[in-house]
């Protein structure tokens, strides 16, 4: 089992010392968070680290899961998208099943805690049926909801005034709402199975075993296969490079059990990749972490060209393993990405494929540019800030007025 002194030789012990002593300013403590899905997308990811992590520094951490059927995770799915900013039309029945699931899903959990953190819209509702039940609810925003769809927002808007906070990814996702909110960052585990060192022996058994030759130099995307990532932006830049420069593409997702539009992408995917030979699509299991671990370490260049994003931890993953890293310039990945210091933002596929073929001609660049990303990394977004940012938030929670506390 990984231990929080593990973390130590990573960021250092006054780092992993603060949170002893925030936790211990805390006392005995429990929190409740819920999410819609256990495997699939960067919230399960974040929770599967972060909770185990909590409960080592003696705060009781439960982490459920929000059960639905087909219409409602279309619903909730839909909603991601108008969050996003997608014009989507809703019906009065889908609306009132939304709250149906979220109603009958109230009871089958204990809600008796100190906080109930509530991750994304898909849960949001629960706080009408068990407010009373837990002393603090926080609703946790992961996605980037700077330019919502009004009457969605306006939906949901009602009941998120009545948590005590909302936290957010970045300050442009904030909220015209009365509570305090807070930025939270997300942050990636070092010693997870997705993260960790591996030797070039395990990462060329992953290679051999999912048929990945290394003959050329590979560009590659691991995400869920949703528009937002622009999949078939990728498709077109990589086009573009190809008529000049040799190399292939590499698309990797999964599915998570909460996004039904997941098959429709990948089939349209697969579609756009057809006859061409150096394009491969791989769709591995939802907990296939340290396939995709040895797949990041094995690229040359690391794409995230999303449209829309919370965060991307899938940007912070390859920085982390020193990759360079072009993303869209959109949500999150502007916090992590700055050009020609860690990476390259970009907001067209012609732009991607620009920055595409400036790296495959400049390889010392590329690695001097993961190397910076690499530090960045380490300073702003591991678990353990996220830790820390979890710690401060519930004393600042529970105690709205002061403004100051010493450790
Ligand atoms: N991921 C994965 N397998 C896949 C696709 C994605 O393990 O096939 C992981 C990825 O490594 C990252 C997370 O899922 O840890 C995606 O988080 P991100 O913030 O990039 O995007 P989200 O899916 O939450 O929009």
């Amino acid at each position: 089992m990984i231990r929080l002194d593990d973390y130590i030789p990573i960021v250092g012990p006054a780092v992993v010392g603060q949170l002893y002593r925030l936790a211990e300013h805390l006392g005995t403590h429990r929190l409740v968070n819920i999410n819609s899905t256990r495997t699939g997308g960067g919230v399960a990811e974040i929770l599967s680290r972060v909770v185990p992590l909590l409960n080592q520094l003696g705060i009781e951490t439960l982490w459920e899961v929000i059960e639905g059927d087909q219409l409602f995770f279309e619903t909730t799915k839909a909603m991601h998208n108008a969050l996003q900013g997608q014009k989507v039309y809703f019906s009065p029945e889908m609306l009132e099943h939304y709250e149906q699931i979220n109603r009958t899903n109230a009871p089958k959990f204990n809600w008796q805690a100190d906080l109930v953190i509530v991750h994304d819209p898909q849960p949001a509702f629960l706080i009408n049926e068990m407010r009373s039940q837990a002393k603090h609810w926080v609703w946790r925003c992961h996605i980037d909801i700077s330019r919502p769809y009004r009457s969605i927002w306006k939906f949901l808007q009602q009941t998120v005034s009545e948590y005590d906070a909302s936290v957010f990814s970045m300050p442009r996702f904030s909220q015209n709402l009365e509570h305090p909110q807070y930025i939270i960052y997300p942050s990636i585990d070092p010693l997870s199975e997705k993260n960790r060192e591996l030797s070039p022996e395990e990462i060329q058994a992953v290679l051999d075993r999912l048929g990945i030759e290394r003959d050329k130099p590979i560009i590659l995307q691991v995400s869920r296969f949703d528009s937002f990532k622009d999949p078939l932006g990728v498709i077109q830049a990589f086009r573009l490079v190809r008529r000049h420069t040799p190399c292939k593409l590499l698309l990797v997702g999964g599915e998570a059990t909460d996004d039904p539009e997941g098959p429709k992408i990948f089939a349209a995917v697969q579609e756009a990749a057809s006859g061409e030979p150096d394009i491969q699509v791989l769709m591995l299991p939802s907990d296939s972490h340290y396939e995709v671990n040895a797949i990041q370490r094995a690229a040359d260049i690391i794409l995230q060209k999303s449209v829309r994003e919370g965060f991307g931890l899938t940007v912070t993953e390859a920085m982390w393993k020193g990759k360079p890293v072009i993303g869209g310039a959109v949500g999150g990945i502007v916090l992590q990405l700055q050009d020609y210091y860690n990476g390259f933002l970009v907001h067209t596929p012609e732009g991607c494929a620009f920055r595409i073929r400036y790296l495959l001609h400049r390889p010392q660049l590329g690695r001097r540019l993961g190397q910076v990303a690499r530090e960045f990394v380490r300073d702003h977004f591991l678990i353990t800030r996220t830790l820390r940012d979890y710690l401060t938030l519930m004393i600042l929670v529970e105690n709205p007025d002061s403004r100051m506390f010493e450790l």
